[in-house]
């Protein structure tokens, strides 16, 4: 049934079916002209939000509705993740062309309540509104942190050494497979294929994180290792040498990357959305590393040191030479 047969009202008395009872400490949610809630007392409050745009973020050939309500709120938390927040309440804007089918948009809230319900987020208000062609998300989650605990770009300092969590350019991987549109890669590729359809934002690694080390600075990767470094060197004035071979890549990107005569390292260096941690600590390699690699059985990787400014963004390669950090990220408004 399409919404042009339901209507906007009906469809978010659907909606409401599907979303997670929010808890006592929400006292208005959905149906008021305002949500309402008592923030955590002694907590930091954090906001963040995130728009999906067809045909720039996603694209329906690709992706299901279950998979990009998944993705939408995986990309917010991921925000709060890197300031080792708890997430807690969002908000949903929806735009969407009158063809859509009821049981699509269902889909898209089982994939957000999905993830949703394993960080007990509660969405607790929203906006639909017609679309004349393309569909558009945008999503706004509340979250909050301890004081102890933030972790802002720009606290990275000289010798610090650089660490990221997980496995870098999966989801480049994955999204370049997608775009052949062969059916038997989903199959046969399926872990990269999920790191960009399905990803699973860090929030209780960073908790981890920051709760056991020391953690000067951190960002998530959204952009780009190549990019998302570079935020952290300028907001913190330092520079960085990462080490090529250090980056850790797993092997299905590696096949994939060679399926398409590039490197595996292009991918690493410059692909976005592994919704990966990319953090800076003075504490040494083999602490973080093991108890990461132990409580979350993921890697947790050194893969440079922070240096002077003078020094600027450089890659030493397998045999130590040294070239300048290109970079190559997602940048929305750059041909
Ligand atoms: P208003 O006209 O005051 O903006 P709406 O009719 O847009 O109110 O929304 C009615 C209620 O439904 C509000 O509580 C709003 O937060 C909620 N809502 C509207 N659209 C959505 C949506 N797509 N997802 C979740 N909640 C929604
Ligand atoms: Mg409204």
């Amino acid at each position: 049934m399409q919404l042009k047969e339901i209507g906007e009202f009906q469809l978010i008395e659907r909606i409401k079916r599907i979303i997670s009872p929010a808890p006592t400490n929400v006292i208005l949610e959905i149906g008021d002209d305002a949500a309402v809630f008592k923030p955590t007392k002694n907590k930091l409050n954090l906001l963040t939000t995130d728009a999906f745009v067809e045909g720039v973020h996603f694209d329906f050939n690709h992706i299901s509705f279950y998979q990009l309500g998944w993705r939408l709120l995986a990309a917010n938390l991921s925000d709060i993740a890197a300031m080792a927040g708890e997430p807690k309440y969002a908000v949903l804007s929806l735009a969407l062309p009158s063809t859509i089918s009821i049981e699509s948009v269902e889909e898209f809230y089982k994939g957000m309540t999905a993830l949703g319900d394993q960080f007990q987020i509660s969405i607790i208000g929203g906006d639909t509104s017609l679309s004349p062609d393309r569909t558009f998300i945008s999503l706004t989650l509340f979250g909050e942190a301890k004081v102890s605990h933030l972790s802002e770009r720009s606290g990275a300092e000289v010798g610090d050494n650089i660490f990221v969590t997980g496995f870098l350019g999966c989801s480049e991987a994955g999204l370049r497979l997608l775009q052949t549109n062969d059916p038997n890669h989903v199959m046969d590729f399926s872990y990269v294929i999920d790191r960009h359809c399905v990803p699973n934002p860090r929030i209780n690694e960073a908790k981890f994180l920051v709760e056991n080390f020391n953690v000067n600075s951190m960002i998530d990767i959204s952009d780009g290792l190549s990019s998302d470094l570079r935020h952290i060197c300028n907001r913190s004035g330092v520079g960085v040498k990462i080490y090529a071979d250090q980056i850790p890549i797993h092997s299905v990107t590696k096949e994939v990357a060679n399926r398409f005569s590039e490197t595996p390292l292009s991918f690493a260096l410059h692909g976005g959305e592994d919704f990966e941690l990319l953090f800076t600590s003075p504490d040494i390699e083999r602490s973080i590393g093991d108890a990461f690699q132990k409580r979350f059985g993921l890697p947790c990787t050194k893969i440079g040191v922070i240096t002077r400014a003078e020094d600027e963004l450089v890659v030493i390669d397998s045999e130590g030479r040294s070239s300048p950090l290109k970079t190559k990220g997602f940048d929305h408004f750059r041909q």
